[in-house]
């Protein structure tokens, strides 16, 4: 796992802590460059405590200005914009590569944004899922988030194999919510001889625990299994080596800590081990080939010898030019610092949490920093429908899963030290009334 032993600062429970906090700490500027909603109240309209950014990012301030320019360009040159254009469209999705394999740990020809996440996981699942009657199954998490359980139920299917037999779901032991990394690890030896595949999410959408995916990985392949990462919730929430860990594919959504808008283009990694390999089955689109020879209309399909082989359609330029201006910021930040930052506002909601007022909310959440990102995600006794209501009348939006989880995740880029202080304090309120 990446070294993240950041020294802790000096917390304590006062506002004005927090207050002076935000006045020192050199990232609190870039909260400057995006929208943050506003809560209407009495007569008076403030600032929302958005601690949903796992769920929706919020909106970089340059989007809207980005957006326009397209438009114009369009309204200017039509379809000369492809190749006149001032971001010429014909290569645009190009800009991407660097700061998305930034992101994810990896070399620019091993990403690639294109379509949506679930649709991803389906297309690299053709070419990495290959089962055979002595190695049909797929290893998930038992929590695994709805889309993905569907998505590999239908894979198995479709193959001719049975979910009910060859969907291995990796469950807690009885009476915890995360999974333990040594468990995980037995499963995938026990079961690795039939299994094909082993896809689970990077940082889990309900529990918040950040698995041990180099472990993981190493342990699939020493099973001859394959193994893919779904990183909807680990994408620009923690620091990840993909391509050093051997990680054979990945694929993540944009719109939740990479702040790029609602169904934003998602992202894809596919190993450079695999990139020379013509003869992979996938399913191809004239995008997926050498651009330099695109217009040449061939009868013939030869895969690009990047990730972009697994592109399908020209991108849809509007719906990308969101994810541009997000990731810059992403990119002008860094991971490390914005990990370092999410490690220190993370660990002090977890400070505020623990404090005795708040005993009717459990952090189930790993408190180990290495085993998890921005997200806490609490157990609340009583449940937590009432919770986030109660919540969203003290103008904080969090999100809550029934009966019982609220998930609330501090976004390094955007959350300030006095939003995780309001955050705890309405709580403490509500958890009291
Ligand atoms: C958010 C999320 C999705 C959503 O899938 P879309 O295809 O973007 O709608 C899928 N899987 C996981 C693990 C998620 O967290």
């Amino acid at each position: 796992m990446p070294d993240t032993c950041a020294a802790y600062l000096a917390w304590t429970t006062e506002r004005a802590w927090a207050v002076q906090q935000d006045q020192i700490d050199p990232l609190t500027a870039v909260r400057n460059e995006f929208h943050i909603p506003q809560h209407q109240q009495s007569d008076c309209e403030h600032s929302m405590v958005y601690l949903c950014g796992n769920s929706l990012g919020l909106e970089p301030k340059s989007v809207a200005g980005a957006i326009t320019r397209e438009l114009e360009d369009w309204a200017r040159l039509g379809v000369r914009a492809h190749t006149a254009g001032r971001n010429p469209w014909y290569r645009y999705h190009e800009q991407l590569r660097e700061p998305l394999a930034k992101i994810v740990g990896a070399s620019c020809d091993e990403v690639v944004a294109m379509n949506s996440l679930t649709v991803n996981l389906h297309l690299l699942m053709t070419s990495f899922y290959r089962p055979t009657a002595e190695r049909p199954c797929i290893i998930i998490e038992d929590s695994a988030f709805p889309s993905d359980s569907y998505a590999t139920a239908s894979q198995i299917r479709y193959h001719g194999f049975d979910p009910e037999q060859h969907l291995i779901r990796l469950k807690p032991r009885d009476g915890e919510q995360t999974l333990c990394t040594g468990d995980i690890i037995q499963t995938i030896q026990r079961e690795g001889s039939r299994t094909a595949l082993v896809m689970l999410g990077g940082v889990n959408y309900l529990t918040g625990q950040w698995f041990d995916m180099p472990a993981i990985t190493q342990t699939g392949h020493e099973q001859g299994c394959v193994v893919g990462w779904d990183l909807a919730h680990a994408a620009g929430n923690v620091p990840m080596q993909l391509h050093d860990w051997g990680v054979d594919f990945a694929a993540w959504c944009s719109y939740k800590y990479l702040n790029s808008g609602p169904g934003a283009i998602a992202g894809a990694f596919i190993h450079e081990k695999h990139l020379k390999d013509a003869g992979l089955p996938r399913f191809a689109g004239w995008w997926g080939t050498d651009p330099v020879a695109r217009f040449k209309m061939d009868k013939e399909f030869v895969p690009v010898c990047s990730a972009d082989a697994w592109q399908l359609s020209n991108p849809p330029i509007l719906s990308m030019t969101p994810v541009i201006e997000a990731l810059a910021i992403h990119d002008r930040v860094g991971m490390a610092a914005l990990r370092e930052r999410s490690i220190q506002l993370t660990g002090y909601a977890a400070f505020l949490l623990s404090k005795p007022r708040l005993s009717r909310a459990r952090i189930i959440t790993p408190e180990d920093v290495n085993a998890r990102g921005a997200q806490l995600s609490l157990f609340i006794e009583g449940g937590s429908l009432q919770i986030h209501n109660a919540l969203l009348a003290r103008s904080v939006t969090i999100d809550f899963r029934e009966p019982n989880i609220i998930r609330a995740a501090p976004a390094p880029l955007y959350n300030s030290f006095e939003d995780v202080w309001r955050f705890v304090d309405a709580l403490a309120e509500v958890l009291e009334a």
